[in-house]
């Protein structure tokens, strides 16, 4: 006889592990069936995020910029240091180490909250049944009530530079570099050609980032684009854009880089070539012809807003379906399939999703820019201050940048907030709480931001929307 749950997930990364948990404190009977393996051939839950993507990128990110910051930064503090040294083995064991503890803390949470975790390959068929085919044994039916599908992505893969593994390489490579490049390409001066550009270019490789949009950083907002593209300027990374590559090739003296921009055909040569131009959803061999999932034009799993897709019972969530493809939009997707399930009224507010970048400065943004607020046509205010006006941000010899908000004329209501900035990515918390409860800039106003604190400056920032802010001259 098959074994009987009221929910099955297919997938293990934030969106489906999160997902599964929270179903099983709903007192739901649960299983979450994941086939990821590791490079030293264990498997592991977790997905792309916790094995090859937000985790281990924040760990280089942090070694390379306390690396960066003894080399470049102490001595402004006072504290000479002589030589530093770096260790690329050290730094990736620690890179290691703190991926195979958070993803192993999975399977404890899993544990705890009585999910059962299958590793292995899953497969919806038709009628709500789960195709189970462990990694070490025979496929097996399952019977789910109710189906999450949770598959991810991958990078994508352009034709005219195909992933060698070696030279030509996807992001999951480009963590695990056993030493640092001395010339090295990126194709994408997107999230992950930004972070991981950053992450080498502070152990002291030369970084070339070629990028086909005319417009740095296009989705981000114009005024937080411009003081993040002279940063990175200064950092040494050499942004190229409106490049289009053409060809690249690997061969015994590197890799031979072909592109296009306005000013012809131009080449590049490096020791490597991160390609990072985007994931694609993944769905192979992920169900049955018969079992009715429809996909859209670009791949994605066709869901609704509630994340269930045209099978009664059946659910997608996370990277597989469409929306960013961030960790946490993933988790609140998952954790809303699992309250629908168990009867609760649930939903995801897909209008304040935080976006972060997690360079130095790191970026951060909330709600709509500028520009998507004038091209509704709807009457706006805006307000700035930059941390070169903060106590605290002085004091951490972290001064470039700034927060900006944007409000409606109409009713005060915060429409975005956008960071650029020391710790960026924790200060948008406080504008996505603002926007989750529609405060207004006034709210933020009356608020008591501690002193000194970076956080003041998101409060300055509400304040200069009125022209009232206190330590900076209004405009
Ligand atoms: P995934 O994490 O991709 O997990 C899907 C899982 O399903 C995988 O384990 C896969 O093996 C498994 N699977 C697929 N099909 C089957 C099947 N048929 N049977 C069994 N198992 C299956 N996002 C952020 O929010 N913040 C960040 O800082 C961040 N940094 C990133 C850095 C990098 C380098 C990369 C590549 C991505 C980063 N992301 C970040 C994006 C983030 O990793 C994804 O948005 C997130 O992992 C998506 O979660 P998911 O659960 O939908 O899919
Ligand atoms: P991305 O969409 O962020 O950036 C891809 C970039 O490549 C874009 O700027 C695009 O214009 C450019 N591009 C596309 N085709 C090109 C070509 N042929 N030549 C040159 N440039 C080209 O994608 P990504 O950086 O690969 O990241 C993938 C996903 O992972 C993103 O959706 C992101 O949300 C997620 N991620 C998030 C974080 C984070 O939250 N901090 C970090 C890393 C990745």
């Amino acid at each position: 006889m098959s074994r009987r749950f009221d929910v099955v997930v297919i997938g293990a990364g934030p969106a489906g592990y999160v997902g599964a948990i929270r179903a099983a404190q709903h007192g739901l009977s649960v299983a979450c069936i994941d086939e990821w393996q590791n490079r030293d051939g264990k498997y592991a839950f977790g997905g792309t995020c916790l094995n090859a993507g937000c985790i281990p990128s924040k760990a280089l990110l942090e070694s390379s910029e306390l690396f960066h910051k003894a080399q470049h930064d102490f001595a402004k503090h006072g504290i000479q240091t002589g030589d530093v040294a770096m260790d690329v083995a050290a730094m990736q064991k620690r890179r290691a180490g703190i991926v195979r503890q958070l993803t192993g803390g999975i399977a404890g949470l899993f544990k705890a909250n009585k999910v059962e975790g299958l590793v292995g390959h899953g497969k919806l068929l038709a009628g709500k049944k789960v195709e189970f085919t462990p990694v070490d044994g025979e496929p097996e039916i399952l019977d789910a009530q109710h189906v999450v599908l949770a598959s991810g992505s991958a990078p994508i893969e352009l034709g005219m530079a195909p992933f060698d593994g070696d030279q030509i390489i996807d992001s999951w490579d480009a963590l695990e570099l056993p030493s640092v490049p001395g010339r090295l390409g990126i194709v994408g001066a997107g999230v992950i050609g930004l972070e991981l550009g950053s992450v080498w270019a502070r152990l002291g490789a030369e970084v070339t980032i070629l990028e086909a949009m005319e417009d740095f950083l296009f989705m981000a907002d114009r005024d937080v684009a411009k003081v993040a593209r002279q940063e990175f300027k200064r950092q040494g990374l050499d942004i190229k854009l409106g490049a289009k590559v053409t060809k690249a090739k690997g061969g015994k003296s590197g890799v031979s880089v072909a592109y296009e921009d306005a000013g012809g055909q131009q080449s590049l040569e490096c020791d490597k070539l991160i390609v990072a131009v985007g994931r694609r959803p993944v769905t192979d061999d992920l169900f049955a012809e018969d079992a009715g999932i429809q996909l859209d034009e670009r791949g994605f799993i066709v869901v609704d807003d509630e994340c269930r897709t045209g099978v009664s019972g059946v659910y997608a969530v996370g990277d597989c379906v469409r929306g960013p493809m961030l960790a946490h939009k993933g988790s609140e997707e998952g954790v809303m399939a699992a309250d629908l399930i168990a009867g609760e009224i649930a939903e995801v507010n897909y209008d304040v999703i935080p976006s972060v970048l997690y360079t130095n400065p790191e970026i951060a943004w909330a709600g709509k820019t500028e520009e998507q607020v004038k091209s509704e046509g709807r009457a706006y205010k805006t307000g700035s201050f930059p941390f070169m006006a903060s106590g605290r941000a002085k004091a951490m010899e972290q001064t470039a940048g700034m927060v900006k908000i944007i409000s409606s004329s109409e009713d005060d209501e915060i429409l975005g907030v956008h960071i650029v900035g020391p710790m960026a990515g924790e200060l948008i918390a406080e504008a996505v709480l603002a926007m989750e409860f529609s405060a207004s800039t006034e709210d933020l106003q009356r608020t008591i931001h501690a002193h000194p604190s970076l956080a003041e400056a998101v409060h300055e920032a509400a304040l200069a929307v009125d022209k009232r802010a206190l330590n900076f001259p209004n405009k």
